[in-house]
């Protein structure tokens, strides 16, 4: 897939960045914790063809943690 795309595209329910998954040919929305397919190195943006991201998933990548506890 052509990284650059990763500049232009945003989660469509979110609107928010997604981070690309080369080993899974995926793009992670780590806010609704939704994983589009990438086919053909073309990224499928549509929500009814993301996968769902189990726990342990979402627990080993790195998250934007946006609360800030001080
Ligand atoms: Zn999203």
């Amino acid at each position: 897939m052509d990284l650059r795309l990763l500049d232009i595209l945003v989660c469509p329910l979110c609107k928010g960045p997604l981070v690309y998954e080369k080993a899974a040919q995926e793009l992670v929305c780590k806010a609704d914790k939704l994983a589009y397919p990438i086919r053909d190195g073309i990224p499928i943006m549509w929500a009814d063809q993301a996968r769902d991201l189990t726990l342990a998933e979402n627990d080993t990548k790195d998250t934007f943690n946006q609360t800030e506890e001080k």
